[in-house]
């Protein structure tokens, strides 16, 4: 093995082991989107239409409950 062969070589690991890290580094990229994402946290009050992100209490100050956003979507087309 010539050493052009086994810098030839060396090159497609490294071209590979880039395209990986790139990938990788998107699918963290998409994830955080989705993590931050306000729709996806969104919750809203099913009595005074109050609009918060998840905090984990669901109990409105006016006695009605959050609900997140995709489930009273759903609700509404009922
Ligand atoms: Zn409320």
């Amino acid at each position: 093995m010539s050493w052009s062969e086994v810098l030839n070589e060396l090159t497609t690991y490294l071209l590979m082991g880039g395209i990986v890290l790139v990938i990788m580094f998107i699918v963290q990229v998409v994830k955080n989107r989705d993590l931050f994402n306000d729709s996806a946290t969104t919750h809203i009050c099913d009595k005074c239409n109050a609009k918060k992100l998840d905090d984990g209490k669901y109990v409105c100050e006016c006695g009605g409950e959050f609900v997140h956003i995709n489930k009273m979507k759903w609700v509404e087309e009922e």
